[in-house]
């Protein structure tokens, strides 16, 4: 049995677990990013919690095969480098290198949204199926597609950035300069956007007793609005619903995977969510749905996602 080192970069916390071929985390644990230092004192630190981890499980340093780096933004998987990291404030980072040089291994970059792909591929709501996109719904729109078991990355590994899929041409700007990405209407941030917009035209709604202030609406407030009977909440999570199913009609029409896996924060709301969805996305989806009918399910592996992808993703790379 070999193992594994799946690791996740994020802007406040390194998360790392040691896991095993077959995608189980021995143990996991958190340390603070420390974005401002340089970066080759953050590598020292990811290399010291591999190793740590691998002394508190017991796993001996030979039998630790590679090790993998999720990392938001542009992470090219043949050179580890990560090319633009916004949240860190990195170009052109060798982080692949300078953490593969203090562990001795090799080491692998990818896109953290691409390895929470993966890694719910491998061993979440995707393993029983060959092929599968997931799409997290979180402060952003973000994806990966997993084909034949396979990460698809893209040229340099810069593909694959669903969220920026135009679904209305002309419509809300865009975070990334253009407008009506699929994105601005399908994640928490837009969902809340419209929410706020909706509860201020509409100060007869429900939806102003679950949240008193305008401030604290977040992406269940709509929901919840809905569950009280609420009219005004169940149009908004409709239209909200509505533009998710045009992304994720777009996405069935080009890869036909076996199942489309929805995570982030708005996941959470399970079939109040996926059943208006899949009833929606049947009718969008070019040709006969049920000649080749794609599944629409939930993720199940929460935030070990991304340290599951991760490790797998140095499994499949280092062979
Ligand atoms: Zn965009």
């Amino acid at each position: 049995m070999k193992y594994f080192a799946g690791i996740d970069l994020g802007g406040t916390f390194i998360k790392c677990g040691i896991a095993d071929e077959a995608g189980n985390i021995l143990i996991k644990d958190k340390i603070p990013t420390g974005k401002e230092r340089p970066y080759t004192a953050v590598a020292h630190d990811m290399a010291q919690l591999v190793r740590a981890l691998c002394t508190r499980a017991g796993v001996a340093h030979e039998l630790l095969g590679a090790a993998g780096i999720g990392s938001p933004g542009t992470a090219d998987g043949e050179t580890g480098v990560i090319a633009y990291n916004n949240n860190l404030g990195w170009h052109n980072v060798p982080i692949g290198k300078a953490v593969g040089q203090e562990l001795a291994l090799p080491v692998f970059v990818a896109n953290d949204a691409n390895v929470a792909a993966l890694g719910e591929s491998f061993a979440g709501a995707g393993a029983a199926f060959s092929s599968s996109i997931l799409i997290t719904l979180g402060t952003g729109v973000g994806g990966g597609i997993v084909l034949d078991g396979r990460l698809f990355e893209g040229k340099r590994s810069a593909g694959s950035e669903i969220g920026h899929m135009v679904i209305r041409a002309g419509g809300v700007p865009c975070t990334c300069g253009r407008r009506g990405c699929f994105e601005a209407y399908a994640s928490a941030t837009a969902l809340i956007r419209r929410t706020r917009s909706t509860m201020l035209r509409h100060p007869e709604s429900a939806m102003w007793q679950i949240s008193p202030t305008i401030e604290a609406v977040n992406g269940i407030t709509a929901f919840d609005g809905m569950r009280r009977g609420d009219k005004t909440a169940k149009r908004v999570v409709r239209a909200y619903i509505d533009d998710l199913a045009e992304g994720v009609a777009n996405l069935i029409n080009i890869f036909r995977p076996d199942a489309i896996i929805l995570g982030g924060g708005i996941s959470a709301e399970g079939e109040t969510l996926l059943s208006p969805l899949r009833k929606r996305v049947r009718g969008l989806v070019y040709g006969d749905f049920d000649y080749a009918p794609t599944q629409i399910v939930r993720a199940v592996l929460g935030n070990d996602a991304g340290l599951v992808g991760a490790a797998h993703y140095a499994d499949l790379r280092s062979r």
